[in-house]
């Protein structure tokens, strides 16, 4: 068996993707928000027997468990099946690319240790870094904090750490793939950040995988961060991990602010188990990050920046880490630097106060509304209900259902009722046991003989290239042959050019299909049967997925419409099949 034949058979693509959205059981399918555009309804299905999935929305396309993390986390085939390896347990032999993929990204961990040693040197000796260490006078932090957090400045030049750089040997490419240098419209290529207070960017190993910066001046936006890149995803980093995660481990709590001082000030006082969210409410790839060093995670809260969807999330949190998310109410108007260097004891205080999530949006529920009142009765069930349907915990869930029945002065059993909606509604939840079991995998998954038919004919024969225009990539369902399919398309069908387009991993596949025999005579037609042949299975199968969508439609209670705009879905599938039969018979 290929290595990734291997990592199917250990892959589930129902537990890859409960990563990332909410299933929920809907027949034989699973359903969810699609986690790649923002509905309210949900269209995004996972077909657990097939190992696929397919959004009937906006986003209308679908695949297997390689083009889904493909898509959501940005990266190639290569990338994607190291992650689906590493998590199956399946080593992949150092032959196959991975030296090449894992030089480039330690390259770029240098070059940004690099800029970071720079813009350190900077800030500590440069007359022109007297505006960035006075600022960092005004906001009380000391040399120590300077260092451990390596801070630095970026000089206000086109291009002084592109000159540094180049001169020890890292390349233009290497600088734009770190997202240093950016390039404008005139095409000439300078440094992103200028005259700016700069704060590294390190994940858990150490390693700066971009950067924060804020201005010294008026001019807004007052902070900026590098931009995605290879290495750097602002949505999975933590401010200050590298520093914090020990003391994390070891207090078995960490404590999530929002801004990079808020980070520096606690750790300068003592409160080390402190990181930074980047601004943004904490992501699930932050809590993943965090879960490995705690269950138990306090947010630092501005009294605005929790709304009810934000709440919702932090209760999914709270089913990922099996513990309780807690708050830490900050005074109207003040950041946790400002708290902590008022009065650490203060600051104290309130950590050891930190209310459970879930009370406290009942607070802030119930100051906003007039309790007295049946409107606002109803307004607050509305509300907090869909939330405490979340929890999984069936002693905590009864807990918060007690305690908005008394808020609200309603029967519980009336509550529990409308729980029960929501639940059906929201389809049966899926236990965990059922997202970890792994599935038993048919063969069909792992060969394809019409697709790499297909493409055997495409690689030997150069000439069919003119008959590929109704060849679509969708068509291949296998995903090294759809990314064999795409490097044929951007390349001249020449064997030796296309071998460096495609992923290690996929060589051998690829010289397996490359090396079968083919067919004699009447090469064209039996091209063109197979893409016919494969045109109509993937019609079919598409057909198969919407009919079960339908069918979960049903049984849920689907409202008019959707079932509506299903069954068109369905027959403009119908006539496309319908085309490709009349095809073959004018043909035949
Ligand atoms: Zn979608």
């Amino acid at each position: 068996m290929s290595v990734i034949d291997e990592v199917k058979h250990g892959t589930d693509i129902v537990a890859v993707i409960a990563q990332y959205t909410t299933l929920s059981k809907a027949g034989r399918t699973l359903r969810a928000l699609c986690p790649f555009h923002s509905e309210k309804h949900p269209s995004f299905f996972v077909y657990p027997e097939q190992q696929s999935w397919h959004c009937f929305g906006a986003c209308s396309t679908g695949g297997d468990v390689f083009s889904f993390l493909m898509k959501k986390e940005n990266i190639d085939f290569g990338e994607a099946l190291r992650l689906l390896a590493q998590r199956a347990g399946v080593t992949i032999p150092s032959k196959l690319g991975n030296g090449h993929e894992k030089g480039k990204r330690e390259r770029l961990y240098q070059v940004n240790e690099a800029a970071t040693q720079y813009f350190h040197s900077q800030l500590l000796s440069s007359p022109l870094a007297e505006k960035a260490r006075q600022y960092l006078t005004n906001r009380a932090v000391m040399d120590k904090a300077v260092t451990d957090f390596q801070l630095g400045f970026s000089p206000n030049s086109w291009e002084t750490l592109k000159r540094h750089l180049s001169k020890m040997g890292y390349t233009n490419d290497e600088l734009l793939d770190a997202a240093l240098i950016t390039v404008s419209a005139d095409g000439k290529a300078h440094d992103r950040f200028r005259g700016r207070l700069m704060f590294p960017i390190r994940d858990d190993r150490g390693h700066t995988t971009g950067f924060g910066t804020r201005v010294l001046d008026d001019s807004s936006p007052k902070y900026i961060n590098s931009p995605q890149t290879s290495i750097f995803d602002k949505s999975a980093s933590l401010y200050g991990i590298n520093l914090a995660a020990s003391a994390i481990r070891q207090l078995n709590q960490a404590v999530i602010v929002e801004g990079y001082f808020d980070v520096i000030i606690a750790h300068q006082y003592g409160f080390v188990n402190v990181v930074a969210s980047m601004g943004t409410a904490i992501t699930e790839k932050q809590v993943n990050i965090l879960k490995r060093l705690t269950g138990n995670l306090v947010l630092a809260l501005d009294a605005d920046s929790a709304g009810e969807e934000a709440m919702l999330r932090c209760v999914n949190y709270e089913n990922t880490l099996d513990s309780e998310l807690k708050v830490i109410l900050l005074p109207e108007g003040k950041d946790p630097d400002d708290v902590i260097k008022e009065n650490t004891s203060a600051w104290q205080e309130l950590a050891g106060k930190a209310t459970p999530v879930i009370d406290y949006t009942f607070d802030i529920n119930a100051a906003k509304l007039d309790l007295t009142t049946a409107s606002d009765k109803s307004l607050a069930a509305r509300r907090l209900l869909p939330i405490i349907a979340e929890i999984k915990d069936m002693v905590r869930q009864s807990h918060y259902l007690q305690k908005l029945a008394s808020l609200i002065n309603v029967s519980g059993r009336n509550l529990e009722a409308e729980l029960r909606k929501i639940n059906a509604a929201q389809g049966k939840r899926l236990s965990k046991r059922e997202i970890l079991t792994p599935r038993p995998i048919s063969k069909s998954l792992l060969s394809n003989p019409l697709e790499e038919y297909c493409l055997t004919l495409l690689l030997r024969c150069p000439e069919l290239k003119e008959q590929s225009e109704s060849l679509l990539p969708e068509y291949f369902g296998n995903s090294e042959n759809r990314e064999i399919f795409l490097a044929w398309q951007q390349v001249n069908p020449d064997i030796s050019q296309l071998r460096d387009k495609l992923d290690d991993s996929i060589r051998e596949h690829f010289e397996a299909i490359a090396n079968k025999d083919i067919p004699v005579g009447q090469i064209e037609q039996k091209y063109i049967d197979c893409i016919l042949n494969l045109r109509k299975r993937f019609l079919q199968n598409l057909e198969i997925k919407r009919a079960e969508v339908l069918l979960s439609e049903r049984e849920l209670g689907g409202t008019a419409a959707e079932l509506a705009k299903q069954e068109e879905q369905g027959i403009e599938v119908k006539t496309r099949l319908l085309e490709i039969f009349t095809q073959k018979t004018n043909k035949g």
